[in-house]
């Protein structure tokens, strides 16, 4: 019992997500029914934006809004490399190319001043990633997407929820905003995304290319582009309607979760939790990442807390430092010195909303005693140490 298996997430479903697929199953209408702009609209108005598009993925979602902004082959999109891969990748199947600025040590978040310093004449876009639900400094890339010229996406699938210091919901300000809704998420549709936008072109332009390349009004037989089929099910939809109706209350808690984490982990010597809000900034909580202190054996840690039943991963590793990213783009190591420190060091420990408050004192209790006992490695900047490589 004392020993149950403590995930690292676990998605909230119950009877009303049960009946809201059910009931789609017994219409018969799988896809393309009316689930989809019903979903559609109702979660536009939870992030104040104008307009959403429902899409099949976080990282379909991705690729539409790129190339919506007009993202094509030879462009450079500056974006973070402390993200999941999806925020990188999506910019590649356009064959334009990633350019990775380095992070700011307390948000995590793309440093805007890195982002400008990284613009060169062939820069198109900035992918700004909320990551962890912490708001990335949107008024500052707005600025700087003035002043050059250039488009915004911003990747907010770890961000529902979360708030601008100028009190804008994160989704809201009208750039081009893309969810993710895998199991993990704070809004689950088992695979599922949306894209939020204020420009009725760029949403007939997204539903067009999820759907083949049809426009809105043509007959099944006639496509005037090129398009994919990134099509949300209506079955999907129905459950992210039937998640939309808890979020607030799943929002609530995992801030709950949140805190009591912060209060049983205070005091571990150079453990660093997530940063606090700031400037009136609001976290929509997706992971609980803590960074571990410098020198800890990480992988010895992973291995002790499973031993106790307590999952956790390493997370998330710098993009740039991935085999496949080394090998395209040459990286060595050591070009994105923040990132790299901090993706070394980062381990995401157990978080979901129905966590219970003896499961994260299971957690603590291991991670305290490991920490106290973990053997330490020498510290190494490079991609080439074991540290990095998971
Ligand atoms: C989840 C996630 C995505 C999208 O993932 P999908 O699995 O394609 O929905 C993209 N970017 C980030 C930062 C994410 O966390």
């Amino acid at each position: 019992m004392g020993n149950e298996l403590i995930p690292l997430a676990q998605p909230v479903l119950g009877r009303a997500e049960e009946r809201a697929v059910v009931e789609v199953l017994r219409s018969g209408q799988l896809s393309l029914g009316p689930r989809g702009a019903e979903f559609e609209r109702l979660f536009a108005a939870r992030v104040g934006a104008p307009l959403a598009s429902a899409v099949s993925s976080g990282t379909a979602g991705l690729h539409l809004a790129l190339r919506a902004v007009g993202v094509g082959e030879g462009d450079e999109v500056i974006t973070s490399s402390f993200s999941f891969v999806a925020s990188a990748n999506a910019i590649l199947y356009e064959r334009a190319r990633p350019v990775f600025a380095d992070i700011d040590p307390t948000t995590l978040n793309l440093d805007p001043r890195a982002a400008e310093a990284a613009i060169t004449p062939r820069t198109k876009a900035i992918l700004p990633v909320h990551i962890f639900g912490y708001p990335a400094d949107m008024a500052e890339f707005e600025r700087i997407a003035q002043r050059h010229g250039l488009a915004i996406v911003e990747d907010a699938c770890e961000a529902l929820g979360a708030r601008h210091r100028d009190g804008r919901t994160v989704g809201g300000r009208g750039n081009p905003a893309v969810f993710g809704f895998y199991a993990n998420k704070q809004l689950t549709t088992g695979e599922g995304g949306m894209v939020t936008v204020a420009d009725p072109g760029v949403k007939e332009m997204i539903d067009s290319e999820r759907n083949q390349g049809r426009a809105p009004d043509m007959g099944w037989l006639d496509h005037d582009r090129l398009g994919f089929n990134y099509r949300l099910s209506d079955i999907a939809c129905a459950l992210g309607i039937a998640q939309l109706q808890r979020l607030d209350e799943m929002l609530e808690a995992r801030a709950r979760v949140a805190a009591l984490y912060r209060g049983s982990l205070a005091g571990i010597e150079g453990l660093e939790l997530p940063c606090e809000d700031r400037d009136g900034d609001k976290r929509g909580w997706f992971v609980f990442v803590v960074q571990l202190p410098e020198g800890t054996d990480r992988d010895g840690t992973v291995r002790a807390l499973a031993a106790a039943g307590v999952q956790s991963k390493p997370y998330l590793p710098a993009i740039h430092t991935m085999s496949f990213y080394r090998d395209r783009f040459g990286y060595e190591g050591g070009e994105l010195p923040i990132c790299e420190t901090v993706a070394a060091r980062s381990l995401a420990l157990p978080f979901f909303p129905e966590m219970t408050e003896s499961q994260v004192g299971r957690a603590v209790d291991v991670l305290r005693g490991v920490v106290a006992r973990a053997p330490t490695k020498p510290f190494s900047h490079s991609w080439k140490t074991e540290t990095l490589l998971d």
